[in-house]
Order: C-alpha cells, then sequence, then structure tokens
C-alpha cells in the first residue's frame, strides 16, 4: 500500500489511463499491478475486517442533508456530498468494514467523464443543457458503490399448470385463438454465476439499473491503490438480505426455463420448491461517477455513469423543450383534423 509519492512526499491519484497511481505533485507514475485471478469464498466466510490498515486509515462522513453514509480516505475528504451536493458533511462514528474481496476500476478519469458527458448532453434535444452549463471538476465525484456477486446452484422441484395460446382454424375457415392447458411436474436444477446485488441505499436502484451492466471480467483482487482520489460508499445491507434478492432474481430465471421447456408463455399457477447449494460470494466494489450541479433558483440535477463503460443515466428534461414539442404536435394533429375537414 502506497500512502504518498516516495520521491517527493505528494498527493497520489489513481489514474485509469497510467493504470497507476500518479503524483500530484511530481507527476511520478506508481504502476498498480491488476491481478484478475480471484476466487469468490464460501458464505461462511463473511468475515467484518477487524483491524486492517487500509480500514483504519478511512473517516466515516455523514452527510446531514441527505442521510448519505460514505468512507474517506484521510487525504481525500471532500466538503460536497456526491449525492445531494450538499455542503453538510459531518464526520460519524467510526465503522467496521466488511473485507472487500475484488474490484471494477475506473477506466477513465473524472475529467474524461466531464468531457464524454457533455459531449452527450450536447447531442440529446429534451436534455436540460442550462443545468450543467459551466461543470468542473468540482462537480463530480467518483463513488465505489458496494455490491454482493454471488454464484450458486439452484435445485427446483415443481408441479403447476401452464398455459399458451395457438391460433386454430375452424372446418368453416375461419380463425380463432384457443388456450392450451398443460399441467406439468418435474425438476430443474440449475447454476448462476455472477448475480450482482446492490448493498447500499445511497444510490437508487433506479439510477443503478440504468447504467448497467458491468463487465464482471474486468474485476480485479482489491487493492486499496485503486482508491486514490475516490470515495467509497458505506455498505449497510447484509449479506443475507443481498442473497434473498439474488434468490428472487433466481427464481425469475428459473420460471421462464420452465416455461420454455413445455413451449409454454404463461404461468397458470406454479408451486416452486428451491434450495440453494454451493453458494459463494464476492463484495465487490463498482465504478460510479455522480454529476451534481445546483443552479441558480436552488434546484438540484444530479446525473450517473457507470465508471467502467462510460454508459450515461438518465438526463433532467428541459421542460420547456418538451412542452413545445407537445403544443407542436397538438396544434399538428388540430391542423390535420381541421384539412380533413375542410377537403371532405
Ligand atoms: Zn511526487
Ligand atoms: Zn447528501
Amino acid at each position: 500500500m502506497l500512502k504518498n509519492c516516495t520521491n517527493c512526499g505528494g498527493k497520489l491519484y489513481f489514474s485509469p489511463k497510467n493504470k497507476g497511481n500518479v503524483c500530484e505533485n511530481c507527476s511520478s507514475i506508481f504502476p498498480v499491478v491488476y491481478d484478475y485471478k480471484f476466487s469468490k469464498k464460501p458464505f461462511e466466510e463473511n468475515v467484518i475486517v477487524e483491524k486492517d490498515e487500509f480500514a483504519d486509515a478511512l473517516e466515516n462522513v455523514k452527510c446531514s442533508s441527505c442521510g448519505a453514509n460514505l468512507m474517506f480516505n484521510k487525504f481525500q475528504m471532500q466538503s460536497v456530498c456526491p449525492y445531494c451536493g450538499s455542503t453538510t458533511m459531518v464526520k460519524g462514528k467510526k465503522k467496521k468494514l466488511l473485507y472487500i474481496d475484488s474490484i471494477v476500476p475506473f477506466s477513465y478519469s473524472k475529467n474524461e467523464a466531464l468531457d464524454l458527458f457533455k459531449s452527450i448532453l450536447k447531442k440529446k434535444f429534451y436534455a436540460n443543457k442550462k443545468a450543467f452549463k459551466n461543470l468542473t471538476g468540482d462537480d463530480i465525484s467518483g463513488v465505489y458503490v458496494n455490491t454482493f456477486v454471488f454464484d450458486f446452484i439452484a435445485s427446483s422441484q415443481y408441479y403447476g399448470t401452464l398455459s399458451f395460446t395457438k391460433t386454430v382454424r375452424d372446418r368453416d375457415g375461419t380463425s380463432r385463438t384457443k388456450t392450451i392447458y398443460r399441467d406439468v411436474s418435474g425438476v430443474i436444477d440449475k447454476k448462476f454465476n455472477n448475480v450482482s446485488v446492490e448493498a447500499n441505499s445511497n444510490i437508487e436502484q433506479k439510477e443503478l439499473t440504468s447504467i448497467l451492466p458491468f463487465d464482471y471480467s474486468g474485476a480485479v483482487a482489491f487493492k486499496d491503490d485503486f482508491m486514490n482520489g475516490y470515495i467509497l460508499e458505506y455498505q449497510d445491507r447484509m449479506l443475507d438480505d443481498c442473497f434473498k434478492v439474488a434468490e428472487n432474481i433466481a427464481k425469475k430465471q428459473i420460471e421462464r426455463e420452465i416455461l420454455l421447456r413445455y413451449n409454454c408463455d404463461r404461468i397458470e399457477r406454479l408451486n416452486l420448491n428451491t434450495t440453494y447449494s454451493d453458494k459463494r460470494y464476492n463484495y465487490c466494489l463498482l465504478p460510479i461517477y455522480i454529476i451534481n450541479k445546483i443552479d441558480k433558483k436552488n434546484k438540484h440535477h444530479k446525473v450517473v455513469m457507470n465508471g467502467q463503460t462510460g454508459k450515461v443515466g438518465s438526463l433532467p428534461k428541459d421542460k420547456l423543450r418538451v412542452f413545445l414539442t407537445a403544443l407542436f404536435v397538438a396544434l399538428g394533429i388540430v391542423g390535420i383534423a381541421l384539412l380533413i375537414m375542410y377537403l371532405v
């Protein structure tokens, strides 16, 4: 673990382009090894780090405005909340940290993120461009959010009734749809890999979903060298709770597969009894950029970006443009109606 530049003592920040830490002061580069070989661990190894150099160097900070819980490296304290743009950040109680297994490192820098965002904003007709005028480096934060990534085997017994509709032709040549019912029962075993569940609540699931997917083949074994210049979100959902979410994701897929087995497209009733075995997990950090801007009317605008792929979440809309378009469309329809009435 590297704390400061060994050449001049300056502050370091992680540079995706250089695949390493760069000194703010003398520009020395300290490469970080990307170790893609790591494995998921069994549930029994659900350990909280008791004594750890990395965890000890973190400060808990809470936003008094939106309640966001964050972990700052002592060197990276910032006074603006990445979630709501508020400046009311207070030091919180020291919290324990779950052992971090892996990390998907940022693949582009804050400045590159701003450039990318600006070029996308320009192309979107309905986006509220005024809200993001004069963006600077202070308006963007890089945050690592927490996720559990699961592997497991789901073994299910099922029975129930499925159905599908088909078009049949009567003797007189008229066609109609008919529902066919099928009573089914059986067993199905399925292996699941990389089912990911968000493990914190500061980023809304909706926001996170809008910038999925992350490519887990780009994940590497965790090293705190990747953290310089970035904030870590405090993990506040437990492993077991998150696995319940993974179970629901799995159940939906199993149901789809059972339907496929019988060429059906609807479940009339289905009793699914599933047991999960060989449960393994990874506590993984995912890179997200958050752009915050508070406009002149004190209105808060926020956009999230996938720090690995560059995918941008939904942009605030320019209400005037949306309204004018709707108005023109409505006027157009009235105009055509009048024209038809006139012609007929
Ligand atoms: Zn230096
Ligand atoms: Zn906040």
